[in-house]
């Protein structure tokens, strides 16, 4: 039988219904709504693209979104200045340095200068720390969008071995501290894949619960995935016109339960949690005055 195929737009929109009504009920309480400022660097059109849809998600969710757009030319000084002031201004509650940045910067001490309550890409060392450790201030949002497919998809994720394969800071590595966490959706067993992996297929045969997050097009084909599994992909690569996941999603889908597609799967699940960690970050921000 082929593959429930997961609409990761549909989930999307459920939630993002939820955190409109959170977003209003915070305006209502504290007079400003939850505000997301976005720096952007140069004129690489995929950042810009992805900034534009963050800032319209905003829009639609009643959230306000700023955005400092900057020359490619920019120093590692005035980025920082920049940084800097956005902690200072009260009015803001959630600050995203859109990646990648120019050659001249060095990422690390920039996405450190984010304030940690203000950080909702949960990038700062005290925000994985806490993550770490089973206390999460922020969820980071790419791994948080894909627990919460598997969750609105009814998988059961406590006690089934989860291979991941990629342990990037962005994806596989804080999606693996999450599933591993004890919890409802958590309490996994999982298994973390690489480039220096050996015998990935035989591992990923191996998981009830497959996630390509490696930025390889259609790497994953069906003889590495066990039957009945269910399958994300994350991956996203341009291939002329296309956009392309991990997965050889025709393939795959006469294999597994359930899956994914690229687009439409975990892409919109990404800002959705992005507008979470804002009014989260806002309603700290109101429990810190
Ligand atoms: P990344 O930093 O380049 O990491 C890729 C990971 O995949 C690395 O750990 C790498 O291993 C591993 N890998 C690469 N080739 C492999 C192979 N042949 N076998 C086993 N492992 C391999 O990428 P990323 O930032 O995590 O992103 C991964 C993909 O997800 C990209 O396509 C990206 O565009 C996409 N993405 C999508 C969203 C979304 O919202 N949909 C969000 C974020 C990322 P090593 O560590 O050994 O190099």
């Amino acid at each position: 039988m082929p593959a429930t195929i997961i609409d990761g737009r549909q989930i999307a929109e459920k939630l993002r219904a939820d955190i409109a009504r959170d977003a209003a009920e915070f305006h209502a309480a504290a007079g400003i709504a939850p505000h997301l400022a976005a720096v952007l660097l140069g004129d690489d059109p995929a950042s810009a693209v992805y900034v534009k849809n963050k800032r319209l998600a905003c829009e639609k969710a009643g959230l306000k979104s700023t955005l400092i757009q900057l020359p490619a030319a920019t120093t590692q000084g005035e980025l920082l200045a920049v940084v800097e002031r956005l902690n200072a201004d009260v009015s803001v509650h959630g600050i995203l340095v859109q990646l990648p940045l120019p050659k001249q910067i060095h990422p690390q001490p920039i996405l450190d200068a984010v304030a940690p309550l203000k950080d909702v890409d949960c990038f700062h060392p005290e925000n994985v720390g806490l993550l770490s450790q089973g206390r999460p201030r922020f969820l980071p949002c790419t791994p948080s969008g894909v627990q919460q497919i598997l969750i609105h998809a009814g998988v059961k994720v406590p006690g089934s071995h989860v291979a991941i394969v990629g342990r990037s800071d962005l994806v596989g590595r804080p999606l693996a501290l999450m599933l591993m966490q004890k919890g409802p959706a958590a309490d996994a067993t999982v298994t973390v894949c690489h480039s220096r992996t050996r015998d990935l297929a035989q591992i990923t045969r191996t998981a009830d619960i497959l996630v390509a997050a490696m930025g390889q097009p259609e790497f994953i084909k069906a003889e590495m995935v066990k039957p009945g599994a269910v399958v994300i992909d994350v991956g996203t690569t341009r291939v002329g016109e296309r956009i392309v996941g991990d997965v050889d999603f025709a393939r795959v889908s006469e294999v597994a339960a359930a899956i994914t597609p690229v687009p439409r799967g975990v892409g919109p699940m990404t800002i959705t949690m992005l507008l979470a960690n804002t009014v989260a970050a806002a309603r700290l921000h109101g429990a810190s005055q």
